[in-house]
Formats: structure tokens, sequence, C-alpha cells
């Protein structure tokens, strides 16, 4: 007989699990049902703001992470086309406030996360492929099927199942769209040591923005965003034909210090990637909950990575809807009903701004996209963006998502 779980949560990435954990932390148990075989790191690294810590904190993972990875005082911008060189500073206003900004292995926060949950918390090889609403007794029910024909039933369901969620795509929320952008990205490491400073490193040239981020003292993170490539160079997937791509093509003039970075790739962490987004109004008026099932993470607002706050996001998100389900009434559906309609409300204007400003943030760095949007990308970028509209965008990674306040808090 197949079982009923009072939550489920589709997809075990930074969102699926911070919201078993959140979840866990006030006294609401959870089921996360995850595709893979094991928990799924793509991407390397990923650079957390203080908006991210505060929810780590929050949710009792940030001391773990806290003694690995340092913070980072600045960012150094250099113009590879004019010269022109900009420092962004990390340690003013609220910035300098909480735990700074840090680089993370996505493994070892995906790790740290799951230990706090209970073993059998997570099931693997759980590839969710549809779900049916029925009422029963007078309660909203979802059944859930998965590719081996399992069914669950659940009376919540959280889709953090990314960008080409089926939860987000049951709820009738229109796909993501390409942003005509692309990103590469890998861990390079030094097992001498790398030599460079704690503070990330920056190039932006005619449709391409790149960037080292040093993780430790052995390991960069690094990555490049360009404008989309045809699709048959694009679906090269060989980490070697990739890195000759860079170093060869894409990166040719970068300085001399990227393309070493570069070379020292470690080919599993490598991944290449179309930059996806959703329409920041159809997260304002599309349907971003129905009944007791609702989206986090990417699943509900997919952006592009230019102010790096997908990853920041999905953790707040986990700790606004932990704290509504802890003051509903459980005992009915429609409490689960009122919490999560509140938590979509709550969410929905803040990341709706995010996804627009990171995709104005990306689009403006790299000089726009087409010969007008270059012109006029490259003036503002040149001329305004660094030294007027950066450091306001930066400050959407300051908000702090709040506490729980009962269960095991
Ligand atoms: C180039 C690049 C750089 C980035 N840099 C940063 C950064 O510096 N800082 C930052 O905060 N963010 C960054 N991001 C964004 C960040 O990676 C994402 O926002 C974050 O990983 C979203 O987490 P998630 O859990 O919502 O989705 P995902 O990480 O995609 O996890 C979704 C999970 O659901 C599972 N799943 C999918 N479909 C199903 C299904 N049908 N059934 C069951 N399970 C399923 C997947 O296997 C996966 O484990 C970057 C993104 C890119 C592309």
């Amino acid at each position: 007989m197949e079982s009923c779980e009072e939550v489920v949560i589709v997809g075990g990435g930074i969102a699926g699990l911070a919201t078993a954990v959140a979840l866990k932390r006030v006294g609401v148990q959870s089921l996360v049902l995850e595709r893979s075989q094991e928990l799924r790191a793509t991407g390397g690294a990923l650079t957390l703001f203080p908006n991210a810590w505060r929810a780590l904190e929050v949710i009792g993972v940030a001391n773990k992470l806290v003694s690995l990875y340092t913070t980072f005082n600045k960012e150094h911008v250099t113009n590879l086309m004019t010269g022109d060189y900009q420092e962004i500073s990390f340690t003013h206003d609220g910035l300098r406030d909480g735990l700074g900004v840090r680089a993370v292995h996505r493994k070892v926060l995906l790790e740290a996360l799951a230990e706090e949950l209970p073993s059998d918390a997570v099931r693997f090889s759980s590839k969710l492929e549809s779900i049916k609403d029925e009422i029963i007794d007078g309660s909203s029910i979802s059944t859930l099927r998965f590719e081996d024909g399992s069914t669950i039933r659940a009376k919540v369901v959280i889709g953090c199942d990314g960008v080409h969620s089926v939860v987000a795509q049951w709820l009738g929320l229109t796909t993501p769209v390409r942003s005509g952008r692309s990103a590469v990205r890998a861990i390079a490491v030094f097992p001498d040591g790398h030599g460079f400073e704690r503070d990330i490193q920056q190039f932006v040239d005619d449709g391409k923005r790149a960037g080292i981020v040093p993780i430790n003292d052995k390991e960069l993170f690094w990555f490049m965003t360009h404008t989309s490539l045809p699709p048959e160079i694009e679906m090269v997937s060989d980490p070697e034909s990739i890195q000759n791509l860079i170093i060869d093509n894409l990166a040719k003039g970068f300085p001399p210090e990227y393309i070493n970075v570069v070379r020292h790739t470690d080919p599993t962490t490598l991944s290449w990637a179309p930059l996806m987004f959703r329409y920041p109004w159809d997260l304002l008026i599309g349907q971003t909950w129905r009944g007791c099932v609702t989206v986090a993470g990417d699943a509900m607002h997919p952006m592009t990575p230019d102010l790096g706050q997908g990853g920041c996001t999905a953790l707040e998100d986990a700790v606004v809807l932990a704290r509504h389900i802890a003051s509903s009434s459980r005992s009915s559906s429609d409490g689960f009903e009122k919490a999560i309609e509140d938590y979509v409300k709550e969410r929905r204007v803040r990341v709706a701004g995010i996804i627009a400003g990171s995709y104005l943030s990306g689009w403006v760095q790299q000089g726009g996209i087409g010969w007008w949007g270059g012109v006029v990308g490259r003036f503002v970028r040149d001329h305004i963006f660094y030294r007027f509209v950066f450091k306001r965008l930066v400050k959407v990674s300051e908000f702090d998502c709040g506490r729980l306040t009962c269960g095991e808090c």
C-alpha cells in the first residue's frame, strides 16, 4: 500500500535539504525525494552572501561551515577592453555584519545540511514524474508518481526540483527561458597553493565576464559567462574539450593567471550550461501555489547567477516556509494551505526583484547583447554601472529572512 506522508519535498539540492532542516527545527518531519543516486553537487562551489549565512545560522548549519571558509574583503573588476579597474568592497554597511561573503564547496554545503536530517529522511533514485490532486475525507491530498512506477501520497508537496521543475509545471508556472548567455564553471586545484589573495577577481570583456574566486589556499572556483554559442558547439560535454575551448578561444587575450587557473581544472567539477530565468511577472501574477503544493529555490525563481543569489535565496525560502508552517494550525489542510499562501506572498516580490536585478546586472556587466545592446550595455557598464548601480544591487544580499520560533529552536 502506498504511504501517506505529511510533507514531501521533491529534490535534494540546496533548497530541498535546507527546507527539510528548517522544518525539522520547527518540529515538522518531512521526506526528501531525490532523483539522483546520491547528493548531486553540480558546479563545484558557490558564493554565499550574508543573507544566506543568516538563514544557515537560523537552521543551525552555519557554524559547521564558517570554520572551513574565510571571508572575502573585496572584488577587483578589470575591464579588458579599456584597461579600467574598479574595486568593490565587501566590508561596508550590511555586508560587514553577520558572517560576511564566503565561497563554499557545494558538496560540503549539501552534506552539512543532510547531516542534520535522520538517515531515512532523504530517499534517492526517486524521480518524480507526475502529480495528481484529490480530496479525501474533506482534505486535499497529492499523489506523486515516480519513474519506477511507485507512488506516494502527501498532504503538503514542496517542489525543490530545480529549473526544470515538474512541480512548477504542474502548478502552471511558465517554463523558464534562456537568457542568451551561458556559463562554464569549475574548481581549479593547486596542490602546492595557488598564491592568490582572498579577494574575488573579475574580468569583463566584449560579451564575456569571467572570475576567479578563492575557496581555500589550494582551490579556486573559476567561471566564465558568455553570449551563447551555436548549440552544436555548446553540446560538447567532454571536460577536456570545454577546457581547451576556453583556453584557445573564449578566454583568448585574458590575463595569463586566468588561463593558468583554467589549466588546473578538476575535470569532475566542470559544467557548461545555458543560463535560464523565469520572467519576474510570472512570480507576481502566476500560480506559485495550489492548495498545499508550492515551490522553492530554482523551481520557483530560476535566475541568472550575476548577483550570486540563486542558492542564497533558496536558503531564505527554507526559513520563511518553515516559519509559516510552524505558526499554522497543522491539524487541517486549511492550516497548511494558509501557511503556503503566506509563504508565497512573503517571497514573491523579493525574488521577482532579484531575478530582474540579476538579469540586468549580467546583461550590463557582459556589455549588452547584439549591436545596439552592445553600444548601450558597454556605455552603462563602463560609466555608470560599477560606480552607482552595482553597490545598490548587492544590497539585496544584506536581507534578513527572520528567525524560527518554535519546536527545537
Ligand atoms: C554558473 C552559476 C553560478 C552560480 N553561482 C551562485 C553563487 O555564487 N551563489 C548562489 O547563491 N547561487 C549561485 N548559483 C545558483 C545556484 O546554483 C542555484 O540557485 C541553486 O543550486 C538552487 O538550488 P535548488 O536546490 O533550488 O536547485 P538544484 O540545485 O537544481 O537542485 C534540484 C534538485 O532536485 C533534483 N530533481 C530535479 N528534478 C527532480 C525530479 N523530477 N524528481 C526528484 N528530484 C529531482 C535534482 O537532482 C537536484 O538535486 C549559480 C548558478 C549558476 C548556473
